[in-house]
């Protein structure tokens, strides 16, 4: 399935875990369905499931309708469009207009999200231990979880990142997002990790911000206190010419 091709002229799919990323179930109409064998590719006019974008894994889950159910194991994004493909377990595919309901694989991803805010503190950390802002080049939140930086990070800091990392999150601060265009990003943020790789053009972007810490142009899901993280623990790192991929994860 050329998945770009089943998106087109589609208007973007509502993406209710920006607002809420503890949504768990949801109802929505269809607008495109299609079936190949026993996969079948939905696309709804809102929807919970996260795409593989951003570092995220996508949403696992299932979407029940009138014929049939589905267990949903990929999610796509192409222009806006939420695209959710999987396989199905009873009966046929949703019809073009039916409501039909859906839920998410919750532990699944709220070990995402607590990876991802730890990701977020850990940038924070860094950059604070090594005295200067840092960049990021890529991030998995996947397994294993890792973040790769634009900077040598001695291994003998490690051990005081991962300590600061904890400190922060036994102050509880709260994670929110907020809304800013381009220029008052660069204003507040100029510091931001991932500030030279975002997009440009976009009207509004979403900032996810550890009250007090830091902020972080993202289109993720997080956690709303660091408490939710548990303990954070950097496992590894390796270096690849000038970078280096620290390896973390959440405990417990
Ligand atoms: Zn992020």
């Amino acid at each position: 399935m050329d998945i770009a091709r089943f998106a087109s002229d589609l208007n973007p799919t509502s993406l209710l875990f920006l607002e809420d990323s503890y949504l768990v179930e949801f109802k929505a109409v269809v607008l495109r369905s299609s079936r190949e064998k026993r996969r079948s590719y939905i696309c709804l006019d809102r929807t919970i499931f996260h795409p593989r974008m951003g570092g995220q894994p996508n949403d696992e889950g299932f979407l029940e309708c009138v014929d049939g159910r589905i267990h949903i194991d990929k999610v796509f994004i192409s222009g806006g469009v939420i695209v959710h493909v999987g396989s199905i377990v009873e009966g046929d595919i949703p019809r073009l207009g039916e409501t039909i309901y859906g839920w998410i694989d919750w532990l699944k991803r709220y070990r995402i999200m607590r990876r991802h805010t730890a990701g977020h503190l850990l940038d924070y950390c860094i950059s604070k231990i090594l005295g200067k802002p840092i960049h990021t080049v890529d991030v998995w939140m996947g397994d294993p979880c890792y973040t790769i930086y634009d900077e040598c990070i001695d291994v003998d800091d490690i051990s005081s990142i991962e300590y600061e990392a904890n400190s922060i999150i036994r102050s509880d601060r709260n994670v929110y997002a907020i809304y800013m265009d381009f220029e008052e990003l660069q204003h507040l943020y100029p510091d931001a990790p991932n500030l030279y790789r975002i997009p440009r053009g976009l009207e509004k972007y979403r900032i996810v911000v550890i009250d007090g810490y830091n902020g972080i142009p993202c289109t993720g899901t997080h956690v709303r206190r660091l408490s939710e993280i548990g303990t954070v623990k950097l496992v590894g790192v390796e270096y690849i010419e000038n970078r280096s991929k620290i390896y973390y994860d959440v405990h417990p």
